[in-house]
């Protein structure tokens, strides 16, 4: 199972878009997929469809103890599962603040439906911040996916991020990894997008091989900004299911075509060794 970390603590550059359209693509290609709604404003699960009302069962009763994420999760679409979430979210920040073993509620929530039932990809839309609902995400993955939204600040945010991953890295979980940056919002053909995507390529190709960004790469699929991207939403519905043949949509089907050619990179140190 891929465990994806889609993180940025800047909130509007693409995380909850790409969650929630990496998770369709991923489950239109027969992958099986459970995906995380970890942000207290719900966009994602709001994106998929649900308004979690009364006592529908959501994230916060995960971290709360109170529910597994088998009981949690619903299903959206063929193949693809959605573990929602509302506002009460917040209160996980605080309440967790003091409990022990904060930071790994839901890679033991994870490991426990894994037994079970396992999927091929559970994917979480982080919040946008660095708080305790993020450090659980990155304790509980496999690997971290950063939505970046090409311009002139972005650089200076990424490298507060990484250092969170190399933190949670030496700290909790030594097999994170940054898979890679997706740019998003994408102004084809400008001066700045241009620059900023070659800094980035500069930045993480000298990176420490000690790092956990070493192996990251910029995804060939950019995401170009796209009105029906901004529109699926208000209908409960991915961009494939809103407008099958949109901009929006081949970019995402390419990053996800990208996403499931690293399979075999993965698999095949292993199966060398074999
Ligand atoms: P985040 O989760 O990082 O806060 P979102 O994915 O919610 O960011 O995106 C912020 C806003 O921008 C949303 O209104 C979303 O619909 C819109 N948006 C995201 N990506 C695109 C895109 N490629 N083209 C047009 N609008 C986009
Ligand atoms: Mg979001």
């Amino acid at each position: 199972m891929r465990i994806i970390a889609i993180m940025n603590q800047k909130g509007g550059v693409g995380k909850t878009t790409s969650s929630v359209n990496m998770a369709a693509g991923l489950a239109m290609q027969g992958k099986k997929v459970c995906l995380v709604d970890l942000d207290p404003q719900g966009h994602a699960s709001l994106h998929l469809g649900i308004e979690p009302m009364g006592n529908v069962p959501t994230a916060y009763d995960v971290f709360s103890g109170f529910k597994t994420l088998a009981e949690t999760r619903q299903l959206v679409a063929k193949n693809l599962w959605v573990v929602p979430a509302t506002l009460d979210l917040a209160a996980t920040e605080l309440e967790l603040v003091d409990a022990e073993n904060r930071e790994i509620v839901l890679r033991e929530a994870i490991k426990k439906m894994a037994e079970t039932e396992p999927f091929d990809y559970l994917i979480m839309d982080c919040p946008p911040s660095l708080g305790v609902l993020t450090v659980n995400a990155l304790t509980a993955a496999t690997e971290v996916i950063i939505p970046l939204q090409p311009h002139f600040f972005a650089l200076q945010g990424l490298s507060k991020l990484l250092e969170t991953t190399a933190l949670v890295r030496r700290r909790l979980n030594r097999n994170l990894k940054v898979s890679g940056v997706v740019l998003c919002l994408y102004e084809t053909g400008t001066r700045l997008a241009a620059d900023v995507t070659d800094d980035l390529c500069a930045f993480l190709g000298e990176s420490d091989p000690e790092a956990p960004w070493a192996d990251a790469k910029v995804f060939q699929s950019r995401i170009r900004r796209n009105i029906k991207l901004a529109e699926a939403p208000s209908y409960g519905q991915s961009v494939f299911d809103y407008s099958s043949s949109c901009p929006g949509a081949k970019d995402y089907a390419g990053l996800v075509e990208e996403i499931i050619a690293g399979e075999q990179a993965e698999e095949s140190p292993l199966q060398q060794a074999a």
